[in-house]
């Protein structure tokens, strides 16, 4: 673009020279592309910048996109009114705008939101206001002890601020205004300090295992080379990937580039956090949704200048705008919160190797249960795999056992079969410690009329209220919506009719607390505790043994380690097994692998039992018999006999409205228009089993693809004719991870 170009005649301008200086801009914004924007003559613009441009009667911030595309009318061609001094947005980081935004078919602006979500640090940081002695100034005030400190302090040291001026002379602030006012002192702006220290990666970890060793030395050797490279770190529970992936960490920083680990937003724990830090020295860059404005500006402002070399986030730290990244990780890379599902829906993981691939680095998913989309890779050489076999230090492997409660029964309103309650009572016995694991919130999953059966549901969704002892409320999980438990059924009016139905963890703690009345128990669930200060004191309270028995949902599945843990119990591994979900065989073995691996982490010996109805079920079997690759390669076979994932491309439509016949409307459009032809198939409209979410009705379509035809040209197709009428909606989600 030639910024110097002679300005032209305003209106009559011809093509050709007014083409010179047109760039285009990219709004944050879910709106259909870059726009065209005219660049005064004297503003330099580069494809990256910040600029601020109008927008109707507004004025909005965006991204020159590249050169303009001369579409735009010269006479409503408007010109960018400011260039920002901020780091331009990296080139990999617009191109892998542009790739997720075709991939997963959302507008390109709405994507550019997540890599720009704080538009506060655009703005130039603020300068501290520091003081220090002028020079050749002499004392024309009476000088007193006080101000002599501080003229002492400020004799040739740097500048210093007013607190710690006052800090360290001993004086109150107005001493120091004083002498600001004699002309003794005087103040300088300073640029303030870098808010994140360098990750030291020169530390020594500890001393590597043979296996452990290898993988490292490997990891490290991929890193240094550079170049795009998808490597998946499988290792059991405990085996030390985390401090083997340090190592790679450790050679990427040494080739002076930036890092990124991404974890589930649950498994971002202060523990673990203070793990990288001993690794490192420093605290790295954190980036999650519980950050305060304040701190996403510190942190995305840093990761754009480069002073930020270590950031370890959420899915959205993947739209970070680094300027150096040579690595990511991706911990626990099966975990389904790395789907994304509201706005733009995109799966982190498979996002993380896209950029990768944009920029040449490599990418490691690490997992003590990888995904079958990664083993799938792993087996046609896409991806190279490292194993972990053992547990550090020798420590064994917990026994599984399933209990079969047809035969072992729970005695009525109780959850606890007696292998169970033995176990427990051995293991409490024993000064050992216990988690029972039922993922399940609330007191009871379901509360009913014993007079007529009448079921209390939500008023705005599919579900029934779950009920919170401990609150007084009854709740919807899907939309919040809470009410006090009615005195008498809104069906056949009976009062004080309503019976809980089912355990939640609440529930679970009552029955436990009558059983082992000495025993020190706590609750951990996300109702429960709030905030990850909360989650981390019942941590180091476990860690401590302060605790005998902790009661959980999933939010105790991830990642601790307590050495005195040796027992697990599963209230109903059977779970997660029941609905359509694809995954959800793969998921429920993910997950009770995960809590079996709690128990046992040190040299006691760990056992898990696992409640439930079906222990034939491949998921328990697998799980008895660490089996892992036999289960993987058997759910393998299911889905290639489908056509499912990662065997076939899925993708899902949503149709919701609150209006009903609306919703049924489009959807009987969508279903007369569906794409056809050889390897394509459309499964629907169905009412999704959330049939009502929200208070809007929802129809579902599924477009299965043969592997080798791609979903995307045929969806915009699809809904190029549409026109959304009232607040009816379409959500497309690719690679669908949930089916409700
Ligand atoms: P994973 O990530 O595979 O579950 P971790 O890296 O968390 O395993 O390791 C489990 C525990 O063993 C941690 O407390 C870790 O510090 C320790 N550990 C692993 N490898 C070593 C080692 N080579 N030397 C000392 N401690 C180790
Ligand atoms: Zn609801």
């Amino acid at each position: 673009m030639d910024s110097d170009h002679a300005s032209s005649p305003p209106a009559a301008a011809d093509g050709a020279a007014s083409a010179d200086r047109l760039v285009s801009v990219l709004l944050p914004l879910p709106l259909a592309g870059a726009y065209d924007y005219r660049a005064p003559a004297d503003m330099r613009l580069q494809p990256g910048d910040f600029v601020i441009v109008p927008l109707g009667r507004r004025e909005a911030v965006g991204v020159v996109w590249g050169e303009g595309t001369g579409e735009v009318a010269p006479e409503k061609l408007k010109d960018v009114i400011e260039r920002l001094d901020a780091p331009p947005l990296p080139e990999t980081v617009r191109r892998f705008v542009d790739w997720v935004s075709a991939y997963s078919l959302a507008p390109p602006g709405a994507v550019l939101r997540m890599a720009m979500s704080v538009s506060a640090a655009l703005e130039e940081p603020r300068q501290l206001q520091a003081y220090r002695r002028r020079r050749g100034a002499t004392a024309s005030v009476k000088m007193t002890p006080a101000r002599t400190r501080v003229l002492a302090l400020l004799a040739d040291g740097p500048p210093r601020l007013l607190p710690e001026i006052a800090r360290e002379a001993g004086v109150g602030t107005g001493v120091v205004r004083g002498l600001v006012e004699a002309g003794l002192i005087e103040p300088v702006l300073l640029p303030p300090p870098p808010p994140y220290a360098e990750p030291d990666w020169q530390r020594a970890g500890p001393a590597l295992e043979p296996a452990q060793a290898v993988a490292a030395a490997s990891l490290a050797e991929t890193v240094r080379k550079g170049g795009f490279a998808t490597l998946l770190l499988d290792g059991v529970t405990g085996s030390g990937k985390t401090e083997v992936y340090f190592e790679a960490i450790a050679a990427a920083l040494a080739e002076g580039r930036q890092v990124l680990v991404l974890l589930p937003e649950i498994a971002l724990s202060p523990q673990w956090l203070q793990r990288f830090e001993r690794r490192f020295g420093v605290r790295p860059a954190e980036w999650h949704s519980d950050l305060r404005s304040s701190e996403r500006r510190t942190a995305w402002r840093a990761v754009a200048e480069g002073k930020a070399r270590l950031v370890v986030g959420a899915r959205s730290a993947l739209f970070l705008p680094f300027p150096e990244l040579g690595l990511i990780v991706v911990d626990e890379e099966h975990e389904s919160a790395f789907k994304q599902e509201d706005g733009v829906v995109y799966q982190a993981r498979d996002m993380a190797v896209v950029r990768g691939h944009l920029s040449g680095f490599p990418v490691l998913l690490v997992s003590a249960t990888p995904s079958l989309e990664t083993v799938q890779n792993v087996e046609a050489g896409r991806y190279r795999a490292l194993h972990l076999p053992e547990r550090h230090g020798g420590a064994a492997l917990p026994r599984i056992e399933a209990v079969d409660l047809r035969k072992d029964k729970p005695p009525r309103q109780s959850w606890l079969s007696g292998t169970l309650r033995d176990a427990l009572a051995e293991t409490l016995a024993a000064g050992e410690q216990a988690l029972l694991f039922l993922n399940r919130r609330g007191y009871a999953p379901l509360t009913l009329c014993r007079s007529c059966g009448h079921r209390l549901q939500c008023p705005n969704c599919s579900a029934w209220l779950v009920e919170h002892r401990y609150r007084g409320r009854l709740q919807c999980h899907h939309c919040g919506y809470a009410a006090s438990l009615p005195p008498s059924c809104p069906a056949c009016a009976a009062e004080q009719s309503f019976a809980a139905c089912g355990p939640g963890v609440e529930r679970l703690a009552e029955e436990v607390a009558a059983l082992y009345p000495a025993a020190r128990t706590a609750l951990m669930t996300s109702d429960t505790v709030m905030g990850p200060l909360a989650a981390e004191a019942i941590v180091e309270a476990v860690a401590r043994h302060e605790i005998d028995l902790l009661i959980g949902t999933q939010i105790v599945a991830k990642g601790h380690h307590f050495p005195m843990l040796t027992l697990v119990g599963v209230v109903d591994a059977d779970l997660g097994l029941a609905g359509g979900d694809l995954r959800a065989a793969e998921r429920t073995y993910q997950l009770l692998h995960q809590v079996a691996g709690r128990a046992g982490r040190e040299e006691r010996p760990g056992r898990v039992l696992l409640q439930t109805y079906d222990p034939a079920n491949p998921v328990m079997q697998a799980l008895i018999a660490g089996d892992r690759d036999r289960f993987l390669a058997e759910e393998a076979e299911d889905r290639r006999r489908a056509a499912m994932p990662p065997f076939g491309r899925l993708a899902a439509l949503i149709v919701s409205g609150s209006d009903a016949d609306a919703v049924d409307g489009l959807a009987a459009e969508l279903a007369r228009r569906a794409p056809q032809g050889e390897g394509v198939e459309v499964l629907g409209p169905a009412p999704a089993p959330m049939a009502l979410l929200r208070g809007r009705h929802r129809r579902r379509f599924l477009l299965k693809c043969r592997r080798d035809r791609q979903p995307q040209p045929l969806i915009r197709e699809w809904l190029r004719p549409v026109r959304l009428r009232g607040d009816l909606r379409l959500q497309i989600d690719i690679d669908p991870y949930s089916f409700y």
